[in-house]
């Protein structure tokens, strides 16, 4: 899941200081799930921004707010309260604000979320970052644990020197990863994976942007 925080509201009011009406889009998958920008969430900013002069036109919570079809699909029934917004306010991460900016060249889009990471959820207020996306998966030699995402110093063979009673010097309230990797491989009986020096990451996997277009592959 992508785990998105509220903007403060003072700084979503700053951002549409320019526009007197607001359409407001939700997101129903990460958002909703994390409780930031599903319809709870929409409806709670409308009810803010009203109360500091706005006008709100509409609002809608789009099945998932990063997929310009279902996008395209839900903005057709709104189509009448989109007209008369001066701008957009979207709850969703950067892609998909960016899927509604791009759908809107004359109207002015703003986030009203930040996205933070990629994470696993251990419950619905607790989640960790597993995967900063690095587009080359090591997972099968790590023992499914992402040493990239979950390192401070992202090292491909560990741990470093500084881990002190099994924990990591950079966060001491967290195990070191290259302990937990080990652990996990011992068990495994994949220890001969552990010892396996691992060569750098490609780094050019991790260049951005980066496109797929699997029709085209
Ligand atoms: S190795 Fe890369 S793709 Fe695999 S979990 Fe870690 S960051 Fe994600
Ligand atoms: S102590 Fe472990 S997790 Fe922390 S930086 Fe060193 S190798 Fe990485």
């Amino acid at each position: 899941m992508i785990i998105t925080e509220q903007k403060p509201f003072e700084e979503v009011v700053e951002s549409l200081q320019g526009c007197k009406s607001v359409f407001i889009i939700g997101c129903g998958s990460c958002a909703t799930a994390w409780h930031t920008g599903g319809e709870t969430e929409v409806k709670e900013i409308a009810e803010k921004l009203q109360g500091v002069g706005k006008t709100i036109t509409g609002w809608m919570v789009v099945e998932e707010c990063c997929d310009e079809r279902k996008e395209k699909r839900d903005l057709r029934a709104h189509a009448a309260e989109v007209a008369p917004a001066d701008c957009i306010l979207v709850m969703s991460c950067g892609a998909g604000v960016q899927t509604v900016a791009l759908l809107h060249e004359d109207k002015p889009v703003y986030p009203g979320l930040n996205a933070l990471y990629l994470a696993r959820i251990q419950r619905l207020s607790k989640a960790d970052e597993r995967c900063v996306l690095c587009g080359e998966c090591i997972l099968a030699k790590t023992g499914g644990i992402c040493p990239v995402a979950t390192c401070p110093k992202e090292l491909m063979n560990g741990p470093c020197g500084g881990y002190k009673d099994g924990m990591c010097e950079v966060d001491p309230t967290r195990e070191c990863t290259w302990i937990s990797i080990y652990k996990r491989q011992e068990k495994l009986g994949q220890l001969d994976q552990f010892a396996e020096v691992k060569g750098p990451k490609d780094q050019t996997k991790r260049h951005h942007p980066r496109r797929l277009d699997k029709a085209a592959a």
